[in-house]
């Protein structure tokens, strides 16, 4: 039998090699046609009387990265279709669904024959799941292996076995641990855990699988034996009566219990633990049915798994620009921003030249890559000689005449609007007629900086966020008279240095910054009201922020804001900023000169290392507290959430964001923006837009006009609308509001 995505090959020692390589796809995925394939493998191997053993192994570089968007969005669709048309059985339709991969795994486990999963590379979530469910597992000592299961990730769980034969292979904690972070596993981690039996050279790879079903490998799992016991010892142990109250309080403290599918790990496990392993199965089919069915799940695959993907492959991208190699990118400004951001794109094997004022200045920008360069092969994280590569891509220079062959320049020096029309006049002199200027101004807009340029079609904003190296969004400006060209070379650029891009029309904060500055200005009214410094700081983290609005300030530093509410004064007027807000800003950094970290004084007060910073106690004094317990935290949660968002649904109002998957993605990756919600417009589609102006309209009434639903929202709730309907990303183009 020959097969599309499977080829299999039986040597003279009677063992299949099954090797997965789908056709025209970069990895290796599980869609219904691979099951149905794999399914037919199974009995066909085990119906082969010629078959001693199978091999199963991938042929391309990763193992497989698990299960296909497709089919992820094909069941959701699947299941609200089922809900309308018959709603007694949809969840039973689903949990038949769910059911497919796992009963096919199980088939495989004990279909009498043993198998052997050869990893040679990234092995993610269903796919780790089928190597689970064979009898051996081999891994190459490649660093491209990459073991996990990170479904937690995007609000789901591993559910076809994971959660069953993880805790059945390697202690209960680990166990926990590796599926409630999804974090990855070296081989040699794998191994040290019990989830691989051996870890060997790559090009032994196949070679030692076979090996195991020659020296007699059981075709029969561990926990299909009669007298298996847990290596974790079970649930009712000593040790375990320790473990499981520290776990809950453990993923409490981590999520705040805002992500069902991680709660739904520990339940999986904890009840599949104490029942035979065929019932365990049942157990995590049926909490993984009801975790699908969440708005979470639902809504943090749409925006971490698919529109992530779909960003990143240039879903915004022009159609009909040809694709840019970049020769050379050349970055003006080698200072805390623009060294990161050469070293970012040497990293991605493009050869860069960094220019600042003087050779020194251009040479401190270089160290900063050295620095990083050391620090990555002394973790053994590059080799030698790749750090050498990556240094020689980087030429420091003060000569604006070494731009000669660069494509596109990226601007990273002051932000002052006469020191950045200075260098685009420099640049432009010198840079080939069709190359790309881009400027990472934070707070200037694009069209106005484009003003002093020759060929505004060809300038365009690329925004970067600190630090550079681990921030993975890029926030693309459209000016006014931005051209294709422009946006599809930053587009290719920003895919390049492997980050993803959330296209913006120009105005002032751009996206993520409007967001950012909506949720520090609600911490300063809290502040002022007499909410407990504390308690605004976990507030939102209870809601599910990764940082406190005050310790976020005091990171931006708090002189930033008080230029940036300065000039938004002197460009809109008095009005356009609260005074109370401007009267905090310059008590801070005029009267009492804490400016944030950067000085060690801020909303924080920043002790020596190893102690930790801890909130400036003179805070109470400066604003007087309430008691806590007069303050309801559940509104306090609310304010920050809903204010953020409604700046997300002003942005979409007046066409600055025209993708709800831009500011969903953008809201995460940005500054973190809750991510069990699926991002800001999702927070908003979540509940219903009905439901969010009615609340909307509670805080507006308690907390200030700031809260009062736009137009377009009222619009929305009125004929009960959703953005990723009206804003549908795969329709029709954008309606403007
Ligand atoms: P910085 O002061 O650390 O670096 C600016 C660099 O530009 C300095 O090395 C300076 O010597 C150089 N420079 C100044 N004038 C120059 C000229 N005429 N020719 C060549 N080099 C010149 O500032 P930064 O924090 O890196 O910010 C740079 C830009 O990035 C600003 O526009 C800022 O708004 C933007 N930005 C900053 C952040 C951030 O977190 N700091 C984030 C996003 C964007």
């Amino acid at each position: 039998m020959s097969y599309t995505n499977f080829k299999i090959e039986t040597d003279a020692d009677g063992i299949a090699l099954v090797t997965w390589d789908m056709p025209d796809k970069s990895m290796n995925v599980f869609t219904q046609e691979v099951m149905d394939e794999l399914d037919a493998i199974v009995d066909q191997t085990t119906a082969d009387a010629n078959v001693k053993g199978v091999v199963f192994t991938s042929g391309k570089s990763s193992f497989s990265g698990g299960a296909d968007l497709s089919m992820i969005k094909s069941m959701f669709t699947l299941q609200a279709e089922e809900r309308k048309k018959d709603p007694a059985n949809a969840a039973q339709k689903l949990f038949n669904l769910v059911g497919r991969m796992t009963g096919l795994f199980r088939k495989l486990e004990t279909c009498g024959k043993p198998w052997v999963s050869a990893i040679n590379g990234t092995c993610m979530g269903g796919a780790f799941e089928l190597s689970l469910a064979c009898h051996g597992r081999v891994a190459s000592n490649s660093k491209a292996v990459k073991i996990a299961l990170p479904e937690v990730k995007v609000g789901i769980f591993p559910g076809a076995g994971g959660t069953q034969r993880v805790p059945r292979l390697t202690n209960t904690q680990d166990a926990l641990q590796m599926m409630t972070t999804g974090s990855s596993l070296t081989a040699a981690r794998a191994k040290a855990m019990g989830l691989v039996h051996e870890v060997v050279e790559p090009e032994k790879l196949v070679e030692a699988a076979k090996a195991m079903i020659k020296n007699g490998l059981k075709p029969v799992q561990p926990w299909d034996e009669k007298g298996f016991k847990l290596p974790g010892g079970g649930v009712w142990t000593p040790a375990s009566a320790q473990l499981w109250p520290a776990a809950s309080g453990i993923l409490r403290r981590e999520t705040y219990g805002n992500y069902p599918g991680a709660i739904a790990i520990l339940k999986c496990v904890y009840e599949g633990l104490q029942v035979p392993f065929d019932t365990g199965l049942k157990i995590e089919q049926r909490y993984f049915t009801e975790i699908l069915q969440t708005t979470e799940a639902f809504s943090m695959i749409r925006s971490l798994f698919v529109s992530m993907q779909e960003l990143g492959k240039g879903a915004r991208r022009p159609a009909g620009v040809p694709k840019t190699e970049f020769k050379t990118v050349g970055v003006i400004g080698a200072g805390f921003m623009g060294a990161s951001i050469a070293y970012v794109t040497a990293a991605a094997g493009i050869p860069v030249t960094l220019i600042d004022r003087d050779m020194e200045a251009a040479e401190k920008g270089k160290a900063h890559s050295e620095g990083l360069v050391k620090d990555s092969v002394g973790k053994g994280r590059l080799t030698k000689e790749e750090g050498e590569a990556l240094l020689s891509r980087i030429t420091p220079s003060a000569d604006y005449g070494d731009l000669k062959d660069a494509g596109l320049v990226v601007e990273a020096v002051f932000e002052d609007r006469q020191v950045k029309k200075d260098v685009i006049e420099k640049v432009e002199a010198v840079i080939a007629p069709d190359a790309i200027f881009a400027s990472n101004t934070s707070t200037l807009p694009i069209t106005g900086l484009a003003k002093n340029s020759k060929r505004p079609e060809q300038f365009i904003g690329v925004h970067f966020f600190s630090p550079v190296e681990k921030m993975m969004l890029t926030e693309v400006i459209v000016g006014k008279e931005t051209g294709d060209k422009a946006l599809a070379t930053a587009l290719d650029y920003v895919a390049a240095i492997k980050k993803t891009p959330i296209v913006v029309n120009d105005t002032r904060g751009f996206y993520v910054n409007r967001c950012v500055f909506r949720y520090i200005h609600e911490a300063y009214d809290m502040l002022i009201e007499g909410v407990p410094p504390a308690m605004i700081e976990n507030a939102a983290k209870m809601a599910g922020m990764p940082v406190g609005p005050l310790s976020l300030n005091d990171e931006v530093a708090i002189d930033l804001s008080q230029k940036i509410l300065k000039a938004t004064v002197a460009d809109l007027g008095e009005k356009a900023v609260d005074p109370r807000h401007m009267a905090l800003v310059n008590k801070m950094v005029d009267e009492l000169d804490r400016r944030g970290r950067k000085n060690g004084k801020g909303f924080y007060e920043y002790p020596a290392k190893p102690a930790k910073k801890y909130l400036w106690p003179e805070l109470k004094t400066l604003y007087p507290q309430k008691a806590a317990d007069k303050i309801d935290v559940e509104v306090v949660k609310q304010r920050f959430l809903a204010t953020i968002a409604l700046e997300a649904a002003r942005t979409i109002e007046e066409g600055i964001v025209t993708d709800p998957r831009e500011a969903d993605v953008g809201s995460i990756l940005g500054f973190g923006f809750a991510p069990y919600t699926g991002g800001t417009l999702s927070y908003i589609d979540g509940m219903g837009t009905k439901a969010f102006v009615a609340m909307c309209n509670k805080l507006a009434k308690a907390y200030g006009d700031h809260f009062k639903p736009t137009p377009l929202l009222k619009e929305m709730a009125e004929k009960g609308e959703t953005f990723y309907g009206r804003f549908d990303p795969y329709g029709e183009a954008p309606k403007a509001a």
